[in-house]
């Protein structure tokens, strides 16, 4: 297949509309890092292979969207092979493993609908195709800076521009369709160009690096290899179906290397050089609007995290459990954005499914709430999860707040509780100062001059209630403080 095919099929997309609309939909096994709850559906099912150095392979099962459909039946010589099939559940017994795929007899199965445009506007994607292609050559340099803006599938496609032999699988939607294993390739062939420069933070999880991508700094967080729980958490949820949101930190790629010998656990996303927000208030103090847009944004965020979108191409909704101002990054626009999602848990109401992960990992003590710290929290429950959300971005709301310039005055930068536990505080410390002596973070006086100030004060403590069920939700946060935002005349951000 030709790099220009992907053309002929997005216009017999965009040609026959209501033709593709009309294909049908099969409930198909899935099988890989991708999957959540063991099937999917799409308008094909499939297996595929994808084989390493050693001849060691990777094998996948799920499901192709209109878009993927070329994908089907190819086959590269000792990198990877995938077959399609299209009726419900039929890539159970599907194999690729013993070697290439053969032609597919149900193939012809294959909606005439789709086949028909194909034909008809075989020449003309060619030429555009082909054309296309030139231009991006030319643009290769540009693109990952425009990765903000971009989608998975145009990423992917930045990847891979310049490698003829790879472009056949990668021009491709890969990463918006469920349970595809193509993902897994692209994501290695990105790693395989980045090049280290400096170690830019530590979490207790992993060492994060600057790396740079064709000539772009990228971020690589290295997890050692007894940390693989967190890196094929992070990576599943990352890979969850609609997670992009300018609020949640930018994923490209995650792979498993082999680098001096030893294995690495890399997850490598955009790169935002002012660290997190824990740094940027260690060294820089806000005016009032600045701490509301950094709210603002934080809960941005949160919101599209906790929210369910429904769907074939929707999203689980995912609790983060470790928020706190080291696992927020600021951005170069002074938004923030939320990362490190090697704790979260995703839950989705078709069937009530909660999907609490296998990683041994707990948060951090400090931003833990009283039910995480007395041990009544309900962890059967997923709005359990939600709500020990919102008792962190309380706290965080508060160092933002402590940082901000009040009639010319401002604090030095302290984390929550700092004047009641250790540097390093223990279960117990933490349990004694917010369960039993029911302790929060002091908001002084001076807030109330500001009406701001104020209102992120109330918004702080409705976080900080003893019943979970009695805080804020995100929705309820992003609503009241996009109202202040508004009154305060500041520039409304984007609805999300
Ligand atoms: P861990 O899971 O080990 O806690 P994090 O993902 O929280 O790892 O990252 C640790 C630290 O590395 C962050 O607090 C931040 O200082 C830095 N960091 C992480 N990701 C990025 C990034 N994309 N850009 C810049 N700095 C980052
Ligand atoms: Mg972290």
């Amino acid at each position: 297949m030709q790099r220009g095919d992907s053309w002929i099929l997005s216009l017999a997309i965009l040609a026959f509309p209501g033709s593709i609309g009309a294909a049908p939909n099969f409930t198909c096994v899935c099988v890989g890092p991708y999957c959540i709850g063991g099937t999917c559906v799409g308008v094909a099912c499939f297996a595929s292979a994808v084989w390493d150095s050693n001849g060691g392979s990777t094998t996948s099962k799920g499901c192709h969207n209109t878009n993927q459909l070329e994908q089907c039946n190819s086959h590269i010589e000792g990198v990877m092979a995938v077959k399609c099939c299209y009726s419900q559940q039929c890539n159970m017994d599907l194999d690729v493993k013993d070697g290439p795929p053969i032609s597919d007899p149900s193939a012809s199965n294959l909606p005439l609908v789709i086949l028909l445009p194909l034909v008809i506007l075989l020449l003309f994607g060619l030429l555009i195709g082909l054309f296309t292609w030139k231009l991006r050559q030319r643009n290769r340099k540009r693109l990952l800076s425009q990765l903000s803006h971009m989608g998975d599938a145009d990423l992917l496609k930045a990847s891979i521009v310049g490698d003829s032999t790879l472009g056949d699988l990668l021009d491709d939607n890969c990463t918006t369709g469920s349970g595809s294993g193509l993902p897994f390739l692209v994501q290695r062939t990105v790693a395989r160009q980045i090049t280290l420069v400096e170690c830019v933070g530590k979490g207790r999880y992993g060492e994060v690096w600057r790396g740079t991508w064709q000539g772009e700094s990228v971020a690589v967080k290295i997890f050692s290899s007894r940390d693989e729980q967190s890196w094929f958490r992070e990576t599943e949820i990352y890979n969850t179906v609609l997670l992009r949101h300018e609020n949640i930190l930018g994923f490209i790629a995650s792979d498993m290397t082999s680098r001096n010998s030893s294995t690495q656990l890399w997850l490598i996303t955009h790169y935002h050089e002012s660290g997190s927000l824990y740094d940027y208030l260690q060294r820089t103090s806000v005016d009032v609007e600045g701490s509301l847009r950094l709210a603002l944004s934080i809960v941005y965020g949160l919101v599209h995290l906790h929210v369910e979108i429904f769907g074939t191409q929707g999203k689980p909704a995912i609790a983060h459990r470790d928020l706190k101002s080291r696992n927020i990054l600021v951005k170069g626009n002074k938004q923030c954005c939320i990362a490190d999602l090697g704790l979260a848990v995703m839950h989705s109401q078709n069937g009530d499914c909660l999907d609490i992960g296998n990683n041994p990992r707990v948060g951090t003590k400090r931003y833990m709430a009283p039910e995480v710290l007395d041990e009544t929290i309900r962890t059967d429950s997923f709005e359990s999860y939600k709500q020990t959300d919102i008792w962190a971005y309380g706290l965080v709301l508060w160092e933002i707040t402590r940082r901000t310039v009040i009639n010319g005055m401002v604090e030095e930068y302290r984390p929550p509780f700092f004047d009641v536990v250790p540097s390093d505080p223990s279960f117990e410390d933490m349990k004694k100062v917010v369960c039993t002596d029911q302790q929060r973070p002091v908001i002084p006086n001076t807030y109330y001059s500001d009406s701001t100030l104020s209102a992120l004060a109330k918004t702080m403590k409705e976080c900080w209630y003893s019943s979970p069920s009695a805080r804020l939700t995100a929705l309820r946060i992003k609503k009241t403080l996009n109202k202040l935002n508004s009154s305060a005349a500041i520039p409304k951000q984007e609805e999300c």
